[in-house]
Order: C-alpha cells, then sequence, then structure tokens
C-alpha cells in the first residue's frame, strides 16, 4: 500500500531528519511511528501525502511514486488527522464532515446521507450536525476530526498525534473508536504517537525512531521479544519488557517435576498414609506406565473409606490438564480462574510429568505487574481518582 524506498529528508541547513527510511506498509495494517520528540515521524508522515517534499529516494502509494500525481488529488484521497483536530470554526459539523466530499463533487443527496452515516460512526446523536465545533466537548469534536478523514471513503488514513491534547479516559474512548474503524473498513492506518501504550494498543507493525533513523520496524511481539537495542528497550521500558519476558514462559520452566502421586492399583490405606507423610490432601493418580489416570481427594477417601477398597474405586476421572511446551499465557488465566489449587501437566501420550501450582503463578504474575513493589500499596494509588474529565461530562 504504501512504500518507503532509501527516503531521505532534509530542510534546509539542518541535519537528515529523515534518514534512507525504507518501509513497506501493507495493505489493512494498522501502523504506528512511534519515537522520541523531534525524531522524524510528522515529517516521515507527511512525505505520504506530499505535505512534505521528498529530498531524495521515492514513496510509492498502491507501486506509484507520490510525485506523479497531482499533489491536492493526493491529498484529497488520502484521509489526515491531526492534534486540535482542525475543524473549522465558523461551519456547522455536517459541513466540517462533508468538506472533502464535496470537494469532490458528490451530489447533494450523498452528502446528506454521507453526513448521517459519519455522525453514527463518531458515535453522536444525529442533532450533532447543527451544531458548531465550539459546542462540542474535546473528545467530541476529536471524534468528528476521526470519521472526517474517512468522509470521501479514503483507503489510507494518516494521523498525526490525533489523541495528544486528550484526558486519559477521552483518550481511550477515542482508540476505541479509530481501532473499531480501522477493523470494521479494513482500511490502511499509519498514526504517529510518542505514547508506547497507544502503540502497543493499536498497532500491528511499529516503526521506531530516533534521530532520523529507522531503528525498528517490525510487529509488536517482536518489538517487545526482541527490541533492537537500548533505545527501544528504554522506549518500551522494564516493565513492559519483563511482562512480554514471561509472554513466552512455557509450563514446564515453571512446573514441579515430582508431583505427588499414587499407583491405581494402591489401597486406600495406602493413599491416606502416603496424605498424612507428604502433607497434601489430593493425590494424582497413575498407572504401571505413569500415565495420568485422575485423581483422589481426602474428602472423598474419608467418605468412601470402609464401602470402597481401593484407590481406583473413589477415582475423580475428569481432570484439567495442560501441556509442558504450552505458554503460560495462554494457561495462566484458566489455572487462576479454576481455583484449583495445581494442574497436572502431562505429555502427547498423557503420561504425568508436573505439576504447576498456583502459587507458583500467583507469584509470577505479581513478580510481573507489580515487580519488587508491594502490590497492595500499588493498588492504593491506582484507585485514587486523578479527577480526568471523562468525554461525556
Ligand atoms: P517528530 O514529529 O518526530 O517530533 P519532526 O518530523 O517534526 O519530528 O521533526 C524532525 C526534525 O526536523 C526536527 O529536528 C525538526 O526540528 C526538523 N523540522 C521539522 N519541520 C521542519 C521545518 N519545516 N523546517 C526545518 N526543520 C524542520
Ligand atoms: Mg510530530
Amino acid at each position: 500500500m504504501v512504500e518507503f524506498k532509501n527516503v531521505t529528508k532534509i530542510y534546509k541547513g539542518k541535519t537528515p531528519a529523515v534518514s534512507n527510511a525504507n518501509i513497506k506498509i501493507e495493505k489493512g495494517e494498522f501502523c504506528c511511528f512511534i519515537g522520541t520528540s523531534g525524531s522524524g515521524k510528522t515529517t516521515l508522515m507527511r512525505m505520504i501525502n506530499r505535505m512534505n517534499s521528498i529530498t531524495s529516494g521515492q514513496v510509492l502509494i498502491n507501486g506509484e511514486d507520490v510525485n506523479s500525481f497531482n499533489a491536492v488529488d493526493l491529498r484529497r484521497k488520502i484521509g489526515y488527522v491531526i492534534q486540535n483536530n482542525g475543524l473549522m470554526p465558523h461551519m456547522t459539523i455536517k459541513d466540517n464532515i462533508i468538506l472533502v466530499p464535496k470537494l469532490l463533487k458528490w451530489p447533494k443527496e450523498k452528502l446528506e446521507q454521507r453526513a448521517k452515516e459519519l455522525i453514527q460512526l463518531a458515535e453522536l446523536p444525529e442533532s450533532y450536525l447543527d451544531r458548531y465545533p465550539s459546542e462540542l466537548s474535546g473528545g467530541q469534536q476529536q471524534r468528528i476530526g476521526v470519521v472526517r478523514a474517512l468522509a470521501a471513503d479514503q483507503d489510507l488514513i494518516l494521523m498525526d498525534e490525533p489523541f495528544g491534547a486528550l484526558d486519559p479516559i477521552t483518550r481511550e474512548n477515542l482508540q476505541d473508536l479509530v481501532q473499531k474503524l480501522q477493523q470494521d473498513t479494513g482500511k490502511t492506518f499509519v498514526f504517529v504517537t510518542h505514547d508506547m501504550d497507544e502503540a502497543l494498543k493499536l498497532a500491528t507493525h511499529i516503526v521506531i525512531m530516533h534521530d532520523g533513523q529507522v531503528v525498528q520496524n517490525d510487529t509488536p511481539t517482536n518489538i517487545l521479544q526482541k527490541p533492537a537495542n537500548e533505545f527501544v528497550e528504554n522506549l518500551i521500558g522494564e516493565e513492559r519488557l519483563a511482562e512480554a519476558k514471561h509472554d513466552t514462559v512455557q509450563v514446564q520452566e515453571v512446573m514441579l517435576k515430582t508431583p505427588v502421586k499414587i499407583n491405581l492399583g494402591a489401597s486406600l490405606k495406602e493413599a491416606l498414609v502416603l496424605m498424612k507423610e507428604r502433607h497434601v490432601d489430593t493425590l494424582l493418580v497413575t498407572d504401571d506406565t505413569d500415565h495420568l489416570k485422575g485423581m483422589i481427594s481426602v474428602d472423598r477417601l474419608e467418605q468412601k473409606y470402609h464401602k470402597a477398597s481401593g484407590v481406583s474405586d473413589i477415582l475423580e476421572k475428569q481432570l484439567y490438564t495442560v501441556k509442558p511446551d504450552a505458554y503460560l499465557r495462554d494457561t495462566v488465566d484458566r489455572i487462576l480462574k479454576r481455583g484449583v489449587s495445581y494442574v497436572p501437566v502431562v505429555d502427547d501420550n498423557h503420561i504425568l510429568v508436573g505439576i504447576v501450582t498456583r502459587s507458583a503463578l500467583v507469584n509470577l504474575v505479581y513478580n510481573t505487574i507489580w515487580g519488587d513493589n508491594d502490590p497492595l500499596a500499588e493498588t492504593k494509588t491506582n484507585s485514587s481518582n486523578k479527577g480526568a474529565d471523562s468525554e461525556n461530562e
């Protein structure tokens, strides 16, 4: 969809704002440019719709050099959203949103219909079409700014730190809106931000800029798991790096390899003795070749002690198990939600190889989220209301 080939931008008398950028953005991607202030993000983006000229190299849209288009036509074919929405204060919301379709000379009925569709997409009431921008909250104005970029059904939408001026709650609502619009329409989005949380929430593709250089150009997962250098690591932050590391932890790395188990042929007396010896209230039951057959609990054992003869008579066969090579991130929630104290780990042949205990998981989760800090102290500060205005107020 968009391709940068050896693109360099030098403003007069300065060091390059963008140096030799090579980036390919596929159709339907949500691509975030992220980096510190002055790293060249805006410049890079504005070379796509030729709001900035290209010093050397090429920017291609669907294989065609942007310089081969008429610049005004090109800009109308690409949606553009900026930080302070750029709405015209003396025009109604309706006139603001249909500005580009009007310039493209759409017939009147189509314009009317489009205005109604767009206000709906913005999740605002139709009556707002007749209002002026100043009669809307900052968040509502930016909702209009966002849908306006889609007004002429542009396939490519550029957004330059569109939510930078909004409070955190409104910002999250707008991120949700943009994400939904992108997923529903399948359009290609290029989005500049300096906020890693925003990039990780929205992006399917991240380009990290530093001093005009593209330092990493990859998927969010790869960036988290294989940061290209220290600059990227710092941008991601220690907390997220730790989290990402845990993301690749497998069950076998945290499992206990010596579960307390008993043979299927054992007597209830043997089971009871073993439970007492090892201070456990359940035993995993295996056959002679270590295949997991089920488990027995002390409650049931005591209930049936005089009626049943062996372990196999009181066996509970329905057991939730995990595989050793499963990722913890995929299993931890299910394990914790089940409220069990451990989960048996079995290999592909259903041979018991270990257990994952609830306490091991809880430790791991706490370490990931809170590091060395006291979790309770941390929760208290987070729940205090910081007084952010919500968009609907
Ligand atoms: P970012 O969007 O990442 O903050 P920019 O692309 O705006 O970065 O700027 C990159 C570099 O180019 C900065 O050093 C900035 O000062 C410079 N720059 C941006 N626009 C201009 C301009 N119109 N004239 C001269 N220098 C500029
Ligand atoms: Mg910028």
